[in-house]
């Protein structure tokens, strides 16, 4: 066979509209009549083309009249690729002699037409034999996938592009310190990681692969910072994902080996942003459409706690250090102020009684902040402890009100209940000190004066003693209300009006009544006054 580039007509033309079909393809009775085959072969949308085997065009279809633009009377004895101005994906040798190998070739060619557009074809080529077996044409069916072709590029374009996007953002979060990952649907599935998440965990969680599967795997544990181990529906992921806001959580992870490490994770759901569209198409196939994502960050704080331990230690040692001094004076002032009562001739000057009262107020101050300070430490440091046993929150309540009014002649405080007695299991003096440290806020941060209101019920369903602290004082701003249980915070009004404090109380109060297994709240407005809500677990009521 002769190069398909050469060209010379070839002698004896196989005549294709006189061919029959090999007879094992239909009914032997049948043979298609050569008016039909004509017929059929024009009807097809595909170019129907033989060729000699130098490549003369000895049969053009109606097809390729339409897909090429030149009539049969123009193409026949054409060399076709001189016509077509082929662009092969293979040699023409090597094709002439695939066809010669295996009696057929198919591939992907490129052709010109006659108004010079170039068409992508799909092209089935196929030797045909005389009935000696000696080669004698070509048949060519070449069907027009030009469009296909541009779909299927711009569809690969896109896909490039898609991943190049990728990469860039796989880059970006490779250079980022905390533990980053993007999850999906109701089982948490990872569709991305940085570099420092694999570092995190000690393993690569696999794309795809839900959480939970994961953690089993490597045994990895999540525990509050109260040492309990994490509740499945308490985890800040699920939570983002299922009210759509972003959350964060202070945990602390605990590994098969034994370490722990104190995290700090942030859970952002990207519910909007319809990420399925710009993923590789393998990992959009792993989910179901439409379920939510979130992106969570996990910050190793192993060095941040470790810094607040020290400083808790050195609180702690200041702290005692400092107790036993004040304690002298605030005692020694005392005695001086009770000698000086009694004895006549040793009676102190209205200056030196003046002066020596504010040696002791100032002396019970600094006692009652070391103290406090002292209880934030034991608490930080795990050393706290409570003694509960039954008390009765009306004598409880009414001893502190009967103390706290001793301290103040502007404020009227009153105590509304409609009970006779309320047992509960409590730890007596840390409940005085919640409420004591609330009313003496109240009347502190109500420089005017005014009443307050101290209110106790029981919540019968809930079993639940709840009490109320309502005061007509300065409120506090809106915009500061989200801190105030943290420890040292205070608000900007109370700062601003010189009122001294050391922001422990709330976070005390809060301590000492979870640790009872109650809860508190404010609501408070600037300038409108505040109320303090806190609820404790009760045994029995009397009414
Ligand atoms: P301290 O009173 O020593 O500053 P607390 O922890 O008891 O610390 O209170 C924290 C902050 O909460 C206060 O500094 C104040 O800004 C605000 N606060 C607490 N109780 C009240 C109240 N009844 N009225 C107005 N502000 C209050």
């Amino acid at each position: 066979m002769k190069n398909p580039q050469d060209t010379g007509p070839h002698p004896e033309q196989p005549d294709i509209r006189s061919r029959e079909l090999p007879s094992s393809s239909m009914p032997a009775s049948f043979t298609i009549p050569p008016f039909l085959l004509n017929e059929l072969v024009n009807f097809a949308h595909d170019a129907i083309l033989v060729h000699d085997l130098e490549r003369h065009i000895i049969f053009w279809n109606e097809g390729a009249e339409h897909l090429y633009g030149w009539t049969a009377q123009e193409a026949l004895n054409k060399i076709t690729h001189t016509l077509l101005q082929t662009h092969f994906p293979i040699s023409p040798d090597a094709l002439n002699h695939t066809l010669e190998q295996h009696g057929q070739w198919e591939g992907n060619l490129i052709h010109l037409r006659r108004d010079g557009a170039q068409v992508i074809v799909e092209s089935r080529q196929v030797l045909v034999r005389d009935e000696e077996g000696r080669p004698s044409a070509i048949l060519e069916i070449n069907r027009d996938i030009t469009e296909r072709h541009r779909l299927e590029q711009l569809e690969e374009e896109a896909r490039a592009e898609r991943e190049a996007r990728l990469n860039v953002l796989q880059l970006v979060l490779d250079r980022l310190p905390g533990g980053i990952f993007l999850v999906q649907g109701p089982h948490l599935c990872l569709l991305m990681a940085n570099q420092a998440a694999t570092a995190l965990w000690g393993a690569e969680w696999q794309r795809g692969q839900p959480e939970e599967e994961f953690f089993q795997q490597q045994g990895i544990q999540r525990f509050t910072m109260n040492g309990q181990l994490l509740p499945r529906d308490e985890w800040v992921a699920r939570q983002a994902m299922a009210s759509g806001e972003p959350a964060h959580q202070q945990l602390v992870l605990s590994y098969p080996d034994g370490t722990h490490q104190p995290v700090l994770v942030e859970a952002l759901p990207l519910a909007n942003l319809s990420l399925l569209s710009r993923l590789p198409q393998e990992m959009a196939a792993l989910l179901p459409p439409a379920a939510p994502v979130v992106l969570i960050v996990y910050r190793d704080v192993s060095t941040l706690k470790e810094a607040e331990k020290l400083k808790d230690q050195f609180i702690s040692l200041a702290t005692h250090e400092l107790l036993t001094p004040v304690t002298v004076i605030a005692g020694y002032a005392d005695r001086l102020l009770s000698h000086s009562a009694q004895k006549h001739e040793h009676q102190l000057d209205e200056w030196q009684h003046e002066k020596v009262q504010e040696i002791k107020q100032a002396a019970w101050q600094l006692t009652s902040l070391t103290e406090n300070l002292l209880d934030v430490t034991r608490m930080q440091a795990g050393l706290f402890e409570l003694e509960q046993r039954p008390t009765d929150l009306l004598v409880l309540t009414r001893r502190v009100i009967k103390r706290l009014q001793t301290t103040t002649t502007l404020h009227q405080l009153n105590f509304q209940t409609t009970l006779a007695h309320l047992w509960a299991m409590v730890d007596v003096l840390r409940t005085e000190q919640v409420l004591s440290n609330l009313l003496s806020n109240a009347i502190k941060y109500s420089p005017r004066g005014g009443p307050i209101e101290v209110i106790l019920e029981a919540d019968q369903r809930t079993r639940e003693a709840r009490f109320q602290i309502h005061d007509q004082g300065m409120g506090i701003p809106l915009d500061q209300q989200a801190h105030l249980f943290g420890r040292f915070a205070r608000a900007e009004n109370v700062r601003a009006a010189g009122i001294r404090g050391t922001g422990l109380g709330l976070y005390l109060c809060r301590e000492l009544i979870e640790r009872q297994g109650g809860h508190i709240s404010f609501e408070s407005a600037e300038g409108a006054g505040s109320t303090f809500f806190f609820s404790l677990p009760y045994q029995e009521i009397e009414t």
